[in-house]
């Protein structure tokens, strides 16, 4: 078995950098690792990239037999889900990225033989923001995984592995293009058919490539060299934890003007039209949860029975609380959508690495927009619709011949529903 993992994680490396390659010449890949394996002909995993076939649409239709409701406001922004609700580990894992549901529910999965092992990312040895794939079926391999890892991955390399060991029972934990391009390829090829794939999602969005992300860091932090976890907030701020222990609380308002610019995230990721992960079987976050002090409450939703089947492997060790907040936000979305439109137009606008908001005034923003904005589901609300208008217009002024394919129907509803031009 050792040999086997070791042997994929040399193929890994290899296709790992052709994908930054990639995506420094700004085609859209996100460096799912799909690609970089050598069991099937590579053509073959980029028939399946969510990139040449679109987001949700037929996906969607297949895992739960229809498409999400276009006379439904809520599904339209959350999708399909049989349950909603927030929630903490009454004993949080120390180290995970909120309290420690995704791994926590891993770990029972492998201890009650429901899979034999897990698809996800171990940090990458003295780093605490870069990952490496990894196929765990020890607990203390599982629990190495926890935490996140805010660089593109190659979760699906570790698919390899799995498939040479002719597991039949696997779970996979990814952002929502991993699994959206699994999900097609174990339909549309052989090769995994025969393996049960059950799926914790992650929300994701705003995603970076590794190579730009000590640029990024550096510009965001006052300590980059010690910061070794970090979450965008609902209060408007990015909490970024240093090696002391000490937080760092950053106003969305005061990072400098230069980290707005569309091009510091990778053109996949500006292209990404699933930020609540809706072909996982349960998707496991934070956005639409209430911040609370000293609490680390996440926001489920549970999408089909496998998620259901997963959420009861814990149900004892969660404390859960009902969804909050109200979901009305427009006038906080339509407040930026010019803005948005005009930076997806610009492509080269020229910045003052000097020009920001000074913190006290960034603070006083947040704290006003954290009393009167939107909070729990509306908060998730003002996000989901936020980027997704913001996704629609990069592709549109830079990737237009890929805007019908990759295009969801509900996201020009949404548009509409804000008078925006298609
Ligand atoms: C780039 C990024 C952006 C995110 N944005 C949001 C957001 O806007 N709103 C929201 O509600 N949640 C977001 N999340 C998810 C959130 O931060 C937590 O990961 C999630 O709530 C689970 O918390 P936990 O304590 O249960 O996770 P843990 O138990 O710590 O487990 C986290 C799991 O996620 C996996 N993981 C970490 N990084 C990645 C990655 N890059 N790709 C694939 N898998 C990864 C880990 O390997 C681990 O299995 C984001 C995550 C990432 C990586
Ligand atoms: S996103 Fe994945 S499947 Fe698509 S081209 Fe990149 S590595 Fe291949
Ligand atoms: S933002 Fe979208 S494309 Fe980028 S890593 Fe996350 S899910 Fe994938």
């Amino acid at each position: 078995m050792e040999g086997l993992i070791k042997n994929s994680t040399t193929s890994r490396d290899t296709g790992f950098a052709e994908r930054e390659e990639k995506q420094r010449q700004n085609e859209l890949c996100s460096s799912c690792g799909l690609c970089s394996i050598q069991a099937w002909p590579v053509t073959e995993s980029v028939s399946s990239c969510v990139f040449t076939n679109g987001w949700l649409g037929e996906r969607e239709k297949k895992l739960f037999g229809r498409e999400r409701s276009l006379d439904n406001p809520v599904e339209m922004r959350f999708g399909i889900t049989l349950e909603r609700f927030t929630a903490q580990l009454k004993n949080p894992l120390p180290g995970s990225q909120w309290s420690g549901i995704i791994t926590r529910m891993a770990m029972r999965a492998c201890e009650e033989q429901l899979v034999e092992g897990v698809i996800s990312l171990q940090h990458t040895p003295g780093h605490h923001f870069f990952s490496q794939p990894v196929l765990a079926w020890s607990l203390d391999d599982i629990y190495a995984t926890r935490g996140n890892k805010p660089v593109l991955s190659p979760v699906l390399s570790s698919l390899e592995s799995a498939y040479r060991l002719g597991m039949k029972k696997v779970m996979v934990i990814g952002a929502a293009c991993h699994l959206h391009t699994m999900r097609n390829f174990q339909e549309q090829h052989e090769y995994l058919r025969g393996m049960e794939i059950l799926t914790i999602g992650i929300p994701c969005v705003d995603n970076v490539a590794r190579s730009k992300w000590p640029w990024i860091l550096k510009r965001m932090s006052k300590s980059p060299d010690t910061a070794c976890h970090m979450e965008f907030m609902q209060d408007f701020r990015i909490h970024i934890r240093h090696l002391d222990g000490s937080v760092e609380k950053v106003p969305f308002f005061s990072l400098p003007e230069e980290l707005s610019d569309p091009s510091i995230f990778p053109p996949a990721c500006m292209s990404c039209f699933d930020y609540l992960n809706s072909l996982a079987d349960i998707t496991v976050g934070y956005i639409g949860a209430k911040l609370l002090p000293r609490q680390k409450r996440q926001w489920i939703l549970v999408r089909t029975e496998t998620g259901q089947r997963l959420l009861k492997l814990i149900e004892e060790e969660l404390e859960r609380f009902p969804e909050s907040g109200k979901w009305e936000c427009r006038s906080f979305v339509q407040n930026t959508t010019k803005r948005i439109i005009e930076s997806m137009k610009e492509t080269h606008k020229e910045y003052s690495p000097n020009s920001r908001i000074p913190l006290w005034l960034g603070n006083l923003l947040a704290g006003a927009l954290g009393m009167i904005g939107p909070k729990g589901v509306g908060f998730a609300h003002y996000s989901v619709d936020f980027h997704l208008i913001r996704h629609y217009y990069y592709v549109k002024f830079r990737h237009p011949e890929k805007l019908e394919k990759l295009v969801p129907r509900h996201v020009r509803v949404i548009l509409a529903e804000y008078g925006l031009p298609l």
